[in-house]
């Protein structure tokens, strides 16, 4: 059996993705990136090659992406997270319909892709510079309000009042301006609204200025954040797709690029 695999080592995690000879997704892992990233990248792979009893004889081409994707000497190519998001989303996608913009917001940066009927890139944006926006933005609020990351979704689906407005656009400012936020008396989960509304305004901001069409496709770990996504479709005024797992899109896209790039070299799938 040949696999294929993509590696995409982001600022905040490294998402391994193995697809199989017909491009079906066959497995993925989740860690964090760390300080050293070409051994947390190589030990995610092969943790996820034994989960599923698969052999490293058996991958024939790697594709690394992301942010750390030039440490990853085991790769045979290395791709932007533009082009391997651009692949992964649209493959995934195909069970909502045919994706035209997507929406990636990781640890640190945000990124509006823009694609083509066939589902080639024709614009994207990226902002990497400021922490508002990202995840990042998202953690500092959860530690600030004593919760993990994971559990402000609910928080806002649960939230009895309305969403605080929040003023402050720079995370090092919004941090204290939830605590004064607290300090007046508001809801916790009216605060956590709050700064979804705040990411999602900047996030439709910036997609807005290079033209959002349907299918809208959001991904990176934020999208399983459903009170951002709320908020998000709020912004936007339309549905919003996000995938099951939506963190692995750049790295199965990764995968993809290397089954691809397999068969450029070689002609064929099967000698
Ligand atoms: P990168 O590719 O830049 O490393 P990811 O796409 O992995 O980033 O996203 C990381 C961010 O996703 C974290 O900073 C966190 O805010 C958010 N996140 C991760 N897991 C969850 C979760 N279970 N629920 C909500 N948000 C999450």
């Amino acid at each position: 059996m040949k696999y294929f695999a993509g590696i995409d080592i982001g600022s905040t995690n490294i998402k391994v993705a193995l697809c199989d000879a017909e491009g079906n997704l066959t497995a993925d892992h989740t860690t964090p990136t760390g300080s050293h990233f070409h051994k947390n990248a190589l030990a995610a792979f092969d943790k996820m090659l034994i989960d599923k009893a698969i052999s490293r004889d058996d991958v024939h081409y790697i594709t690394s992406t992301g942010y750390g994707r030039k440490l990853f000497k085991e790769a045979d190519e290395s791709v932007s997270e533009i082009t391997a998001n651009a692949a992964g989303a649209s493959k995934v996608g195909e069970a909502y319909g045919k994706v035209r913009t997507i929406i990636n917001i990781g640890g640190q940066d945000l990124k509006v892709i823009v694609l083509d009927e066939e589902g080639h890139v024709i614009n994207f944006a990226m902002n990497d510079k400021c922490a508002a926006g990202t995840g990042r933005f998202l953690d500092v609020t959860a530690r600030n309000l004593e919760l993990d990351v994971d559990e402000l979704g609910d928080c806002h689906v649960n939230m009895e009042g309305v969403p605080v407005t929040i003023n402050s656009t720079c995370t090092v400012f919004a941090e204290s301006e939830i605590i004064s936020l607290l300090a007046d008396g508001n809801g916790r989960d009216e605060i956590i609204a709050g700064i979804h509304y705040s990411i999602a305004r900047r996030v439709a901001r910036l997609a807005k200025r290079h033209g959002v069409e349907d299918l809208v496709f959001f991904d990176g770990g934020p999208a399983l954040n459903k009170g951002l996504v709320l908020a998000l479709e709020d912004e936007l005024m339309r549905d919003i797709a996000v995938p099951k797992i939506p963190q692995i899109t750049t790295a199965y896209g990764a995968a993809l690029l290397a089954r691809e790039a397999f068969i450029c070299e070689e002609g064929s799938l099967y000698e």
